[in-house]
């Protein structure tokens, strides 16, 4: 596939400050109510575009689209038709992938070493879920009862789907959504986040050219109290698939009891990353740092609870530290640059607020711990890598998710009581574990309540692994087989041959 040409980054042509319009049956249109928003690049503060600001009238509207989409042609489509489609799908995002991530860039401030990096991963994700396309089967089910009855079951699409992503990973997100609903043959009405709807939309064009039929994906960016409300609380929406914060997927579940809609939930954690004594202590400092320090620690399954056996405490705690400062912090478009800004004032505010919280519970910012502003950084929304020593399990830098690049070292010395320390939270998402002795890393493993286990590595993703929460983390897969059967119904069927 021959690749494009490199984006003059100061000249991107879908972030040039002009009117964006939301996909609804293949059209692009404005709001009802003619209203628009501005997204910013939170590196500099410059306009990108200004947007139009869905609501519940176009909620409607492309809810209606995606149900008529979905009862259409559409519903003819075979699964080697939709594998295909996904593949063509997957060659566009591949021959756009430099814009797309820097998209991703400007919108969100991830640096383009993260945005760029993911290549592998988004397309594999792309081209997993065409193969999924054509894997959907059900079963036949030996019965017991009296009489010849063949039974088996059918695998059938839940229908339309609302997707409510954030904006930490808006190309990544949005692809976790799309992937399976079009291999399943599902419809979807999706709803970026407001503080980055750029990546959807273009994803949006993207799907059009590659032949995918008006109403089967639908993008209406807005604010979460509106458009996203809509969404979560439509009648006629089967599914909502919900990637954010706790608190929303809270309101997300209550407004879905409306029709008792179907709901998947990847919420946020507090993870824990323990580090062993006879760890590769090499290998773990870079990797308990980039666990948190990655997207600027924004990232639900962030390994930000820094449990560190005591007799090293001091030594890895300094030396992760002295990575940190190490990293360098600026505008993501810097190919050098490892460290981008916070998302918006609203992140900015919050995760500045808990230096000072950390400070007044008494931990110790060991490196970081309070806003840059030198030179350019002035116009973005930058903190630098922080490593909080000192912190107790206790503390509410330990038990509250922060969203920041923010460590919460905890020593320990009992590695009995480690594991019920580390699962005394109420999220369960992720968790690390560095150790040389295996059956130390297998015990752990189980005893660890959360989604992922990462034993001497940290956030390794692939689009066939499932990956998900326990607890307040919420409910449902992405990726991996399971994500697929989260946008299918099954349906059993009884034949009396006798
Ligand atoms: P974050 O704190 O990471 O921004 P949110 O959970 O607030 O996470 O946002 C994630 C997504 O949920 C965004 O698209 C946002 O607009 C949407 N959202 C926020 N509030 C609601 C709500 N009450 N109902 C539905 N969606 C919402």
């Amino acid at each position: 596939m021959a690749q494009a040409q490199p984006i003059p980054i100061n000249r991107h042509p879908y972030a040039d400050g002009g009117k964006k319009k939301m996909l609804i049956d293949g059209q692009w249109i404005d709001a009802t109510s003619g209203k628009t928003f501005e997204t910013h690049n939170p590196a500099t503060g410059e306009l990108l575009a200004t947007v139009a600001e869905g609501d519940k009238p176009d909620i409607d509207k492309a809810v209606a689209a995606a149900r008529r989409a979905f009862e259409g042609p559409w519903s003819k489509f075979t699964p080697f038709e939709r594998q295909n489609l996904l593949l063509r799908f997957a060659d566009l995002v591949e021959r756009h992938f430099d814009e797309l991530s820097t998209l991703d860039t400007l919108d969100m401030g991830a640096p383009l070493s993260r945005t760029r990096g993911g290549r592998l991963r988004v397309l594999g994700m792309l081209r997993f879920y065409a193969g999924q396309a054509t894997s959907i089967h059900g079963e036949t089910i030996e019965n017991s009862l009296p009489g010849e009855i063949f039974s088996y079951t059918l695998k059938e699409p839940v229908g339309v789907v609302g997707a409510i992503i954030p904006w930490n990973s808006p190309l990544t997100a949005s692809i976790w959504k799309i992937g399976p609903a079009l291999a399943t043959g599902c419809t979807v009405v999706l709803k970026p986040a407001e503080e980055a709807p750029l990546t959807p939309l273009r994803l949006g064009e993207l799907a059009l050219e590659a032949g995918v039929p008006p109403g089967v994906i639908n993008v209406v960016p807005g604010y979460g109290e509106t458009a996203g409300a809509a969404l979560a609380a439509h009648p006629d929406v089967d599914k909502v698939a919900f990637t954010g914060s706790h608190l929303t997927g809270q309101a997300i579940v209550r407004a879905s009891a409306g029709n008792l809609k179907r709901v998947s939930l990847e919420l946020g954690g507090k993870s824990p990353d323990i580090v062993f004594a006879d760890a590769d202590i090499d290998a773990a400092v870079p990797g308990a740092a980039m666990a948190v320090f990655a997207n600027s620690g924004q990232i639900c399954s962030a390994g930000t609870r820094l449990f560190v056996e005591q007799r090293i405490y001091d030594e890895f705690v300094s030396k992760v530290a002295e990575f940190g400062k190490g990293l360098k912090v600026g505008n993501g478009l810097d190919p050098e640059v490892q460290i981008g800004p916070l998302v918006s004032q609203e992140q900015l505010t919050r995760v500045t607020s808990y230096f000072e919280v950390g400070q007044k519970e008494g931990a110790s910012a060991v490196v970081g711990g309070s806003r840059l502003t030198e030179g350019k950084l002035d116009k973005g929304y930058f903190v630098p890598p922080t490593v909080f020593a000192n912190v107790r399990d206790e503390m509410r830098i330990a038990q509250e998710e922060i969203f920041g690049p923010v460590i919460s070292a905890i020593s320990f010395d009992d590695p009995e009581e480690l594991a019920k320390r580390a699962n005394a939270t109420n999220f369960g998402l992720g968790s690390g574990v560095w150790t040389r002795d295996v059956s130390k890393a297998h015990k752990f493993a189980k005893a660890i309540r959360a989604g992922s286990v990462w034993v001497n590595c940290y956030q390794a993703m692939d689009p066939a692994v499932p990956f998900g929460g326990y607890k307040m983390s919420g409910y449902g897969r992405e990726s991996g087989i399971q994500h697929v059967e989260e946008y299918l119904n099954v349906k059993a069927v009884w034949i009396k041959t006798a």
